[in-house]
Protein backbone atom coordinates (compact mmCIF):
# COMPACT_ATOMS: atom_id res chain seq x y z
CA UNK A 1 0.00 0.00 0.00
CA UNK A 2 1.58 3.00 -0.99
CA UNK A 3 2.50 5.70 1.90
CA UNK A 4 2.57 8.98 2.11
CA UNK A 5 4.67 9.90 5.21
CA UNK A 6 7.74 12.10 4.85
CA UNK A 7 9.89 14.61 7.22
CA UNK A 8 7.24 17.16 6.62
CA UNK A 9 4.41 14.71 7.53
CA UNK A 10 5.88 13.80 10.56
CA UNK A 11 6.16 16.79 11.94
CA UNK A 12 2.34 17.08 11.42
CA UNK A 13 2.10 13.89 13.36
CA UNK A 14 4.49 15.41 15.96
CA UNK A 15 2.42 18.24 16.86
CA UNK A 16 -0.53 16.10 16.73
CA UNK A 17 -2.56 18.54 13.50
CA UNK A 18 -2.11 19.19 10.07
CA UNK A 19 0.32 22.21 9.21
CA UNK A 20 0.13 22.06 6.17
CA UNK A 21 3.69 21.85 4.78
CA UNK A 22 2.67 20.17 1.11
CA UNK A 23 0.93 22.52 -0.66
CA UNK A 24 -2.11 20.10 -2.74
CA UNK A 25 -1.62 16.80 -1.14
CA UNK A 26 -2.51 18.08 2.18
CA UNK A 27 -5.62 18.55 1.17
CA UNK A 28 -5.60 14.95 -1.35
CA UNK A 29 -3.51 12.82 0.18
CA UNK A 30 -2.66 13.79 4.04
CA UNK A 31 -0.73 11.05 5.75
CA UNK A 32 -1.57 12.66 9.13
CA UNK A 33 -5.54 11.99 8.13
CA UNK A 34 -4.63 8.44 8.01
CA UNK A 35 -2.75 7.89 10.50
CA UNK A 36 -3.06 11.09 13.41
CA UNK A 37 -0.64 9.25 16.04
CA UNK A 38 2.61 10.58 17.13
CA UNK A 39 6.00 8.98 14.94
CA UNK A 40 7.55 6.55 16.41
CA UNK A 41 7.06 2.56 17.64
CA UNK A 42 5.21 4.23 20.79
CA UNK A 43 3.12 6.99 18.69
CA UNK A 44 -0.01 5.15 19.90
CA UNK A 45 0.51 4.95 23.11
CA UNK A 46 -1.20 8.03 25.52
CA UNK A 47 0.57 10.23 27.58
CA UNK A 48 0.42 12.62 30.04
CA UNK A 49 2.01 15.68 29.05
CA UNK A 50 3.06 18.24 31.35
CA UNK A 51 1.83 21.87 31.33
CA UNK A 52 5.71 22.75 30.13
CA UNK A 53 4.90 20.06 26.92
CA UNK A 54 1.92 21.61 26.29
CA UNK A 55 3.32 25.14 26.08
CA UNK A 56 6.36 23.70 24.12
CA UNK A 57 4.31 21.94 20.83
CA UNK A 58 2.67 24.86 20.92
CA UNK A 59 5.52 26.69 20.44
CA UNK A 60 6.97 24.34 17.99
CA UNK A 61 3.65 24.12 16.19
CA UNK A 62 3.55 27.64 15.03
CA UNK A 63 7.26 27.61 14.19
CA UNK A 64 7.12 24.82 11.86
CA UNK A 65 3.77 26.35 10.22
CA UNK A 66 5.41 29.46 9.40
CA UNK A 67 8.98 27.90 8.26
CA UNK A 68 11.28 29.19 11.73
CA UNK A 69 14.26 28.69 12.71
CA UNK A 70 14.26 28.76 16.69
CA UNK A 71 16.61 31.53 16.76
CA UNK A 72 14.24 33.31 13.96
CA UNK A 73 11.23 32.56 16.01
CA UNK A 74 12.59 34.04 19.24
CA UNK A 75 13.82 37.10 17.86
CA UNK A 76 9.98 37.68 16.63
CA UNK A 77 8.72 36.66 19.89
CA UNK A 78 11.28 39.29 21.58
CA UNK A 79 9.88 41.90 19.13
CA UNK A 80 6.43 40.67 19.98
CA UNK A 81 7.28 41.76 23.88
CA UNK A 82 8.15 45.23 22.96
CA UNK A 83 4.88 45.47 20.80
CA UNK A 84 2.13 47.74 22.84
CA UNK A 85 -0.48 44.66 21.47
CA UNK A 86 -0.90 41.59 23.41
CA UNK A 87 2.72 39.78 22.93
CA UNK A 88 0.66 36.61 21.61
CA UNK A 89 -1.02 38.50 18.81
CA UNK A 90 1.41 40.82 18.39
CA UNK A 91 3.74 37.80 17.62
CA UNK A 92 0.97 36.49 15.45
CA UNK A 93 0.87 39.56 12.93
CA UNK A 94 4.48 39.74 12.45
CA UNK A 95 4.32 35.70 11.27
CA UNK A 96 1.22 36.39 8.88
CA UNK A 97 2.67 39.57 7.73
CA UNK A 98 5.91 38.03 6.57
CA UNK A 99 6.06 38.35 2.67
CA UNK A 100 6.44 34.70 1.93
CA UNK A 101 3.35 34.27 4.06
CA UNK A 102 1.58 37.03 2.16
CA UNK A 103 2.28 35.59 -1.09
CA UNK A 104 1.11 32.09 0.31
CA UNK A 105 -2.08 33.34 1.59
CA UNK A 106 -2.87 34.95 -2.10
CA UNK A 107 -2.37 31.79 -3.36
CA UNK A 108 0.99 32.42 -5.26
CA UNK A 109 2.57 29.71 -3.55
CA UNK A 110 0.61 25.69 -2.74
CA UNK A 111 2.56 26.35 0.42
CA UNK A 112 4.34 28.61 2.73
CA UNK A 113 7.65 26.56 1.74
CA UNK A 114 6.87 27.00 -2.47
CA UNK A 115 6.00 30.58 -1.46
CA UNK A 116 9.27 31.28 0.28
CA UNK A 117 11.51 29.40 -2.56
CA UNK A 118 8.85 31.84 -5.21
CA UNK A 119 10.24 35.25 -3.38
CA UNK A 120 13.74 34.07 -2.79
CA UNK A 121 13.90 33.09 -6.69
CA UNK A 122 13.22 37.21 -7.62
CA UNK A 123 9.81 36.22 -8.89
CA UNK A 124 7.96 38.24 -6.42
CA UNK A 125 7.44 42.47 -6.84
CA UNK A 126 6.22 44.50 -3.71
CA UNK A 127 4.87 48.02 -5.08
CA UNK A 128 6.94 47.18 -8.40
CA UNK A 129 10.10 46.59 -6.90
CA UNK A 130 11.97 42.97 -6.91
CA UNK A 131 11.94 41.57 -3.20
CA UNK A 132 13.41 38.52 -2.59
CA UNK A 133 13.38 38.65 1.23
CA UNK A 134 10.90 36.10 2.67
CA UNK A 135 10.40 37.76 5.73
CA UNK A 136 9.91 41.56 4.53
CA UNK A 137 7.10 42.59 6.14
CA UNK A 138 4.47 44.10 4.17
CA UNK A 139 2.08 46.73 5.24
CA UNK A 140 -1.23 48.42 4.64
CA UNK A 141 -1.65 49.38 0.87
CA UNK A 142 1.53 47.35 -0.60
CA UNK A 143 0.99 45.62 -4.24
CA UNK A 144 1.94 42.65 -3.85
CA UNK A 145 2.78 40.91 -8.04
CA UNK A 146 4.18 38.22 -9.46
CA UNK A 147 6.85 39.60 -11.68
CA UNK A 148 6.36 40.31 -15.12
CA UNK A 149 8.39 38.27 -17.32
CA UNK A 150 7.82 35.31 -14.70
CA UNK A 151 3.81 35.17 -15.26
CA UNK A 152 4.35 32.48 -17.70
CA UNK A 153 5.99 29.97 -15.47
CA UNK A 154 4.13 27.17 -15.06
CA UNK A 155 3.41 27.40 -11.42
CA UNK A 156 1.61 30.95 -12.35
CA UNK A 157 0.08 29.85 -15.72
CA UNK A 158 -2.53 27.70 -13.99
CA UNK A 159 -3.64 30.33 -11.10
CA UNK A 160 -6.34 32.28 -13.32
CA UNK A 161 -8.25 29.32 -13.57
CA UNK A 162 -8.08 29.07 -9.93
CA UNK A 163 -10.14 30.14 -6.98
CA UNK A 164 -8.74 30.73 -3.75
CA UNK A 165 -10.19 32.07 -0.37
CA UNK A 166 -7.75 35.19 0.33
CA UNK A 167 -8.72 36.41 3.85
CA UNK A 168 -10.57 39.33 4.11
CA UNK A 169 -7.76 42.00 5.03
CA UNK A 170 -5.75 40.56 1.48
CA UNK A 171 -7.42 41.04 -2.08
CA UNK A 172 -5.96 38.81 -4.95
CA UNK A 173 -6.56 39.47 -9.09
CA UNK A 174 -5.33 36.25 -10.32
CA UNK A 175 -6.00 37.64 -13.70
CA UNK A 176 -3.04 39.86 -13.23
CA UNK A 177 -1.35 37.90 -10.93
CA UNK A 178 -1.51 40.59 -8.56
CA UNK A 179 -2.40 41.01 -4.77
CA UNK A 180 -2.97 44.21 -2.09
CA UNK A 181 -2.88 44.58 1.71
CA UNK A 182 -6.20 45.81 2.59
CA UNK A 183 -5.81 46.05 6.40
CA UNK A 184 -3.62 44.49 8.86
CA UNK A 185 -4.66 40.74 9.93
CA UNK A 186 -7.33 40.66 12.96
CA UNK A 187 -6.64 37.72 15.28
CA UNK A 188 -9.79 36.18 13.91
CA UNK A 189 -8.16 36.42 10.51
CA UNK A 190 -5.27 33.77 11.18
CA UNK A 191 -7.56 30.88 10.76
CA UNK A 192 -5.00 28.30 12.56
CA UNK A 193 -5.84 26.98 15.74
CA UNK A 194 -3.13 28.49 17.86
CA UNK A 195 -3.46 28.76 21.46
CA UNK A 196 -0.55 31.72 21.52
CA UNK A 197 -0.79 32.08 25.47
CA UNK A 198 0.78 29.13 25.51
CA UNK A 199 3.63 30.32 23.68
CA UNK A 200 4.02 33.33 25.43
CA UNK A 201 3.93 31.44 28.52
CA UNK A 202 6.83 29.16 27.17
CA UNK A 203 9.29 32.18 26.80
CA UNK A 204 7.84 33.54 29.84
CA UNK A 205 9.39 30.72 32.07
FE1 LIG B 1 1.80 15.90 5.33
FE2 LIG B 1 0.47 18.12 4.67
FE3 LIG B 1 -0.82 16.15 5.82
FE4 LIG B 1 0.96 17.59 7.20
S1 LIG B 1 -0.97 18.33 6.37
S2 LIG B 1 0.71 15.35 7.22
S3 LIG B 1 2.48 18.05 5.60
S4 LIG B 1 0.19 16.07 3.83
Amino acid sequence: MAKYTNADCRQCRREGCKLFLKGERCLTKCSFDKRPVVPGQHGTARKKISEYGLQLREKQKVRKTYGMLEKQFRLYYEKAVRSKESTGFALLKMLELRLDNVVYRLGLGMSRAEARQIVNHGHITVNGKKVNIPSYQVKVGDVIAVKENKANLEMFKNLKDIKVNTPKWLEMNNETLTGKVLALPERDDIDLNIKEHLIVEFYSR
